[in-house]
């Protein structure tokens, strides 16, 4: 039987719950699949679904997607780390790492992987300069995950990274609202799942009459 056949029959866009408002925290979020209680992150496939997914694939990975199998172990291997050091950071109150860390390190590496030249552009009858990405390896097709990740730490205490309401549940996200009160990933789920709840206490405790 083929990957796709065995594959959960839930469509690659649909996997993933991109709810964070910035790239690192949907990639963190992917340690749970959008309606279903599995790592969404298990192959180079889904890295490359996820990044398609979320707008971010780079133009060259077309090229660089037949790599050799080296390549991509070390891509799944360095984003799965990338990964851990992401959330254990976001866990930990997204302080600003104070040295060397293992996120440092790993955000580091996969920038490096991913190199920039200044070309001449043509512009209307005149020549303009431009920036043009040269990935040296598969790994750089993580770079916009590691930029992104990379600006959350720039940012400093200010950023409003805050975690879903829900305590069972590992979303992460950038409150972008007017109030900056956001509480949950979705108010679909997890915001409607507390109405809910808080709806059936009051109704058990006699404040709601039917
Ligand atoms: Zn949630």
């Amino acid at each position: 039987m083929s990957r796709a056949e065995s594959a959960p029959a839930v469509e690659a866009a649909g996997r993933f719950a991109l709810i964070g408002n910035r790239l690192a925290l949907d990639f963190a979020n992917t340690v749970h699949a959008r309606r279903q209680n599995v790592d969404a992150i298990r192959t180079v496939e889904d890295i490359l679904d996820f990044l398609k997914a979320a707008g971010a694939l780079p133009g060259q990975a077309g090229k660089l997607a037949g790599s050799d199998r080296t390549a991509r172990s070390e891509l799944l291997d360095r984003a799965l780390r990338l990964r851990v050091a992401l959330r254990a950071w976001l866990d930990a109150g997204a302080e600003p790492p104070g040295g060397q860390t293992n996120l440092i390190r790993s955000i580091n590496g996969i920038l490096a992987a991913n190199t920039t030249a200044v070309t001449l552009w043509r512009e209307g009858k005149g020549w303009g300069l431009k920036q043009v990405a040269h990935p040296r390896s598969l790994l750089a097709v993580l770079a916009p995950v590691a930029v992104s990740a990379a600006e959350l730490i720039a940012e400093g205490r200010d950023a409003p990274i805050r975690k879903c309401g829900n305590p069972n549940c590992p979303m992460y996200f950038y409150d972008t609202s007017r109030t900056g009160k956001r509480r949950w990933c979705s108010m679909k789920s997890c915001g409607n799942h507390a109405k809910v709840r808080s709806f059936l206490k009051r109704r058990s405790e006699g404040h709601v009459i039917l």
